[in-house]
Protein backbone atom coordinates (compact mmCIF):
# COMPACT_ATOMS: atom_id res chain seq x y z
CA UNK A 1 0.00 0.00 0.00
CA UNK A 2 1.15 3.61 -0.51
CA UNK A 3 2.14 5.77 2.03
CA UNK A 4 -0.87 7.78 3.60
CA UNK A 5 -1.30 11.17 5.28
CA UNK A 6 -2.69 11.16 8.12
CA UNK A 7 -3.50 14.39 10.42
CA UNK A 8 -4.21 14.74 13.92
CA UNK A 9 -6.52 17.90 14.55
CA UNK A 10 -6.13 18.66 18.40
CA UNK A 11 -8.71 21.13 18.05
CA UNK A 12 -9.03 23.77 20.85
CA UNK A 13 -7.32 20.60 23.28
CA UNK A 14 -3.95 21.02 25.32
CA UNK A 15 -1.82 22.97 27.26
CA UNK A 16 1.95 22.45 27.30
CA UNK A 17 1.69 20.05 30.46
CA UNK A 18 -0.17 17.67 28.19
CA UNK A 19 1.58 18.02 24.94
CA UNK A 20 4.41 16.90 27.31
CA UNK A 21 2.45 14.18 28.47
CA UNK A 22 1.49 12.94 24.86
CA UNK A 23 4.92 13.14 23.50
CA UNK A 24 6.65 11.43 26.30
CA UNK A 25 4.32 8.37 24.97
CA UNK A 26 4.41 9.04 21.49
CA UNK A 27 8.32 9.02 21.14
CA UNK A 28 8.48 5.52 22.50
CA UNK A 29 6.68 4.54 19.42
CA UNK A 30 8.37 3.30 16.19
CA UNK A 31 8.52 5.62 13.15
CA UNK A 32 6.03 5.36 10.74
CA UNK A 33 6.28 5.08 7.04
CA UNK A 34 2.97 7.02 6.78
CA UNK A 35 3.20 11.46 6.47
CA UNK A 36 2.32 12.31 9.81
CA UNK A 37 1.14 16.04 10.66
CA UNK A 38 0.13 17.26 14.41
CA UNK A 39 -2.26 20.28 14.23
CA UNK A 40 -2.26 22.09 17.72
CA UNK A 41 -3.65 25.39 18.82
CA UNK A 42 -1.65 28.50 17.13
CA UNK A 43 -0.09 29.49 19.93
CA UNK A 44 1.25 25.51 20.78
CA UNK A 45 2.98 25.43 17.26
CA UNK A 46 6.29 26.43 18.28
CA UNK A 47 6.40 24.12 21.53
CA UNK A 48 5.34 21.00 19.74
CA UNK A 49 7.89 21.93 16.78
CA UNK A 50 10.44 21.02 19.65
CA UNK A 51 8.95 17.33 19.88
CA UNK A 52 8.87 16.64 16.28
CA UNK A 53 11.41 14.38 14.35
CA UNK A 54 10.14 12.94 10.99
CA UNK A 55 6.09 14.54 11.58
CA UNK A 56 5.45 17.39 9.91
CA UNK A 57 3.24 20.25 11.92
CA UNK A 58 -0.04 22.15 10.96
CA UNK A 59 -2.18 24.79 11.87
CA UNK A 60 -6.02 24.76 12.10
CA UNK A 61 -6.58 28.19 10.08
CA UNK A 62 -5.03 31.02 8.15
CA UNK A 63 -5.67 34.68 7.62
CA UNK A 64 -6.36 35.63 3.56
CA UNK A 65 -3.91 38.65 3.97
CA UNK A 66 -0.24 38.40 4.38
CA UNK A 67 -0.04 41.22 7.16
CA UNK A 68 -1.52 44.00 8.57
CA UNK A 69 -3.92 45.48 10.87
CA UNK A 70 -6.16 42.71 11.46
CA UNK A 71 -6.14 42.13 15.21
CA UNK A 72 -6.84 38.66 16.17
CA UNK A 73 -5.75 37.29 12.50
CA UNK A 74 -2.76 34.82 11.87
CA UNK A 75 -0.84 35.08 8.77
CA UNK A 76 0.07 31.81 6.87
CA UNK A 77 3.86 33.61 6.67
CA UNK A 78 4.07 33.61 10.51
CA UNK A 79 3.17 30.16 10.49
CA UNK A 80 5.76 29.19 7.93
CA UNK A 81 7.80 31.38 9.94
CA UNK A 82 7.10 28.68 12.66
CA UNK A 83 7.45 25.49 10.69
CA UNK A 84 4.49 24.82 9.70
CA UNK A 85 4.12 22.75 6.34
CA UNK A 86 0.50 22.50 6.39
CA UNK A 87 -2.63 24.36 7.33
CA UNK A 88 -6.26 23.33 7.61
CA UNK A 89 -8.56 25.96 5.46
CA UNK A 90 -12.33 25.65 5.73
CA UNK A 91 -12.60 23.29 8.39
CA UNK A 92 -16.26 22.54 9.48
CA UNK A 93 -16.17 24.25 12.63
CA UNK A 94 -14.86 27.39 11.23
CA UNK A 95 -17.78 27.48 8.52
CA UNK A 96 -20.48 26.36 11.00
CA UNK A 97 -19.83 27.53 14.20
CA UNK A 98 -17.95 31.30 13.07
CA UNK A 99 -19.59 31.53 9.82
CA UNK A 100 -16.85 31.50 7.20
CA UNK A 101 -18.02 31.60 3.63
CA UNK A 102 -17.36 29.47 1.22
CA UNK A 103 -15.66 32.89 -1.13
CA UNK A 104 -13.22 33.50 1.80
CA UNK A 105 -11.86 30.08 1.16
CA UNK A 106 -10.22 30.99 -2.16
CA UNK A 107 -8.60 33.29 -0.50
CA UNK A 108 -7.48 32.10 2.37
CA UNK A 109 -6.05 28.89 -0.20
CA UNK A 110 -4.38 31.21 -2.21
CA UNK A 111 -2.41 32.95 0.61
CA UNK A 112 -1.24 30.05 2.55
CA UNK A 113 0.57 28.63 -0.59
CA UNK A 114 2.02 31.52 -1.60
CA UNK A 115 3.51 31.91 1.74
CA UNK A 116 5.15 28.15 1.25
CA UNK A 117 2.69 26.18 3.28
CA UNK A 118 0.22 23.31 1.32
CA UNK A 119 -3.32 24.05 2.70
CA UNK A 120 -5.70 20.78 3.64
CA UNK A 121 -9.04 22.05 2.16
CA UNK A 122 -11.52 20.44 4.21
CA UNK A 123 -15.11 20.20 1.98
CA UNK A 124 -18.40 18.41 3.14
CA UNK A 125 -22.10 18.47 3.39
CA UNK A 126 -24.59 18.66 6.34
CA UNK A 127 -27.13 15.75 7.51
CA UNK A 128 -30.03 17.77 5.76
CA UNK A 129 -27.78 17.91 2.73
CA UNK A 130 -27.24 14.52 2.77
CA UNK A 131 -30.87 13.25 3.53
CA UNK A 132 -31.97 16.08 0.43
CA UNK A 133 -29.48 13.69 -1.89
CA UNK A 134 -27.56 17.20 -2.35
CA UNK A 135 -24.10 16.02 -1.06
CA UNK A 136 -22.23 16.05 -4.46
CA UNK A 137 -23.61 19.43 -5.48
CA UNK A 138 -21.98 20.84 -1.73
CA UNK A 139 -18.90 19.60 -2.31
CA UNK A 140 -18.72 20.71 -5.75
CA UNK A 141 -19.95 24.13 -4.48
CA UNK A 142 -17.06 23.95 -1.97
CA UNK A 143 -14.42 22.80 -4.69
CA UNK A 144 -15.43 25.58 -7.04
CA UNK A 145 -13.28 28.06 -4.76
CA UNK A 146 -10.01 26.47 -6.82
CA UNK A 147 -10.66 27.53 -9.87
CA UNK A 148 -8.06 30.23 -10.93
CA UNK A 149 -6.01 29.26 -8.16
CA UNK A 150 -2.69 27.82 -8.56
CA UNK A 151 -3.52 24.49 -10.24
CA UNK A 152 -1.42 22.32 -7.24
CA UNK A 153 0.08 22.46 -3.93
CA UNK A 154 -3.10 21.87 -1.70
CA UNK A 155 -4.96 18.59 -0.78
CA UNK A 156 -8.87 18.04 0.35
CA UNK A 157 -10.38 16.79 3.10
CA UNK A 158 -13.88 14.97 2.56
CA UNK A 159 -15.43 15.47 5.92
CA UNK A 160 -19.44 14.90 6.38
CA UNK A 161 -20.18 17.26 9.10
CA UNK A 162 -22.64 14.67 10.48
CA UNK A 163 -19.90 12.75 11.14
CA UNK A 164 -17.20 15.02 12.73
CA UNK A 165 -17.38 14.56 16.57
CA UNK A 166 -20.40 12.68 16.53
CA UNK A 167 -19.15 9.22 16.41
CA UNK A 168 -21.25 8.14 13.16
CA UNK A 169 -18.42 7.65 10.92
CA UNK A 170 -19.23 7.39 6.77
CA UNK A 171 -19.28 4.18 5.53
CA UNK A 172 -16.21 3.20 3.40
CA UNK A 173 -18.57 2.77 0.17
CA UNK A 174 -19.91 6.27 1.06
CA UNK A 175 -16.49 7.92 1.71
CA UNK A 176 -15.02 6.24 -1.64
CA UNK A 177 -17.62 7.15 -3.55
CA UNK A 178 -17.33 11.01 -2.62
CA UNK A 179 -13.70 10.93 -2.87
CA UNK A 180 -13.78 9.70 -6.19
CA UNK A 181 -15.96 12.38 -7.19
CA UNK A 182 -13.84 14.49 -5.72
CA UNK A 183 -11.33 13.62 -7.83
CA UNK A 184 -12.95 13.61 -11.00
CA UNK A 185 -13.95 17.12 -10.36
CA UNK A 186 -10.71 18.11 -10.23
CA UNK A 187 -9.69 16.41 -13.18
CA UNK A 188 -12.54 17.57 -14.97
CA UNK A 189 -10.99 21.10 -14.10
CA UNK A 190 -7.57 20.55 -14.72
CA UNK A 191 -7.15 21.98 -10.92
CA UNK A 192 -5.93 19.88 -7.81
CA UNK A 193 -2.65 18.37 -9.33
CA UNK A 194 -0.87 15.95 -7.09
CA UNK A 195 -3.61 16.88 -4.32
CA UNK A 196 -4.22 13.82 -1.92
CA UNK A 197 -7.87 13.44 -0.53
CA UNK A 198 -8.07 12.36 3.15
CA UNK A 199 -11.17 11.22 4.77
CA UNK A 200 -11.88 13.00 8.52
CA UNK A 201 -15.03 11.92 10.38
CA UNK A 202 -15.03 10.04 13.61
CA UNK A 203 -12.29 7.97 12.43
CA UNK A 204 -10.74 5.80 15.45
CA UNK A 205 -8.69 2.77 16.16
CA UNK A 206 -11.38 -0.01 14.91
CA UNK A 207 -12.37 2.05 11.63
CA UNK A 208 -8.90 3.62 10.62
CA UNK A 209 -7.70 0.12 8.28
CA UNK A 210 -11.10 0.21 6.73
CA UNK A 211 -10.94 3.38 5.55
CA UNK A 212 -7.19 3.45 4.70
CA UNK A 213 -7.87 0.70 2.47
CA UNK A 214 -11.22 2.23 0.31
CA UNK A 215 -10.33 3.24 -2.95
CA UNK A 216 -9.58 7.65 -3.36
CA UNK A 217 -9.15 7.81 0.50
CA UNK A 218 -4.91 8.89 0.57
CA UNK A 219 -5.64 9.53 4.29
CA UNK A 220 -7.05 10.30 7.25
CA UNK A 221 -7.65 13.64 9.34
CA UNK A 222 -8.40 12.24 12.73
CA UNK A 223 -9.79 14.77 15.58
CA UNK A 224 -10.41 13.35 18.91
CA UNK A 225 -8.79 9.99 18.57
CA UNK A 226 -5.54 12.06 17.85
CA UNK A 227 -5.52 13.17 21.34
CA UNK A 228 -4.27 9.93 22.90
CA UNK A 229 -0.73 8.99 21.43
CA UNK A 230 -2.20 5.27 22.24
CA UNK A 231 -5.47 5.74 20.02
CA UNK A 232 -3.12 7.99 17.80
CA UNK A 233 -0.58 5.79 16.98
CA UNK A 234 -2.94 2.65 16.41
CA UNK A 235 -5.06 4.45 13.83
CA UNK A 236 -1.46 5.99 11.84
CA UNK A 237 -0.27 2.13 12.42
CA UNK A 238 -3.63 0.51 10.74
CA UNK A 239 -2.25 1.13 6.93
C1 LIG B 1 -11.91 16.85 12.67
O1 LIG B 1 -11.75 17.61 13.62
O2 LIG B 1 -11.52 17.18 11.55
C2 LIG B 1 -12.56 15.56 12.91
C3 LIG B 1 -12.74 14.76 11.90
O3 LIG B 1 -12.97 15.28 14.20
P1 LIG B 1 -13.41 13.84 14.78
O4 LIG B 1 -12.36 12.85 14.33
O5 LIG B 1 -13.42 14.03 16.26
O6 LIG B 1 -14.74 13.52 14.20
Amino acid sequence: MENKIIAANWKMYKVKRDVDAFFEIWRKYERLKNEIVIIPQAPLLSYVKNFLSYEKLGAQNCSDKKEGAFTGEVSPYLLKDTGCDYVLIGHSERRHIFGEKNEIMGLKIKNAIEANIRPIYCVGEKLEEREKGKTIDVVFEQLSVLKGLPSGGYDIAYEPVWAIGTGKVAKKEDASFVQGKIKEYLSQNKIGEGARILYGGSVKPDNSSELLMAPNVDGLLVGGASLDPGSFFKIVSSG
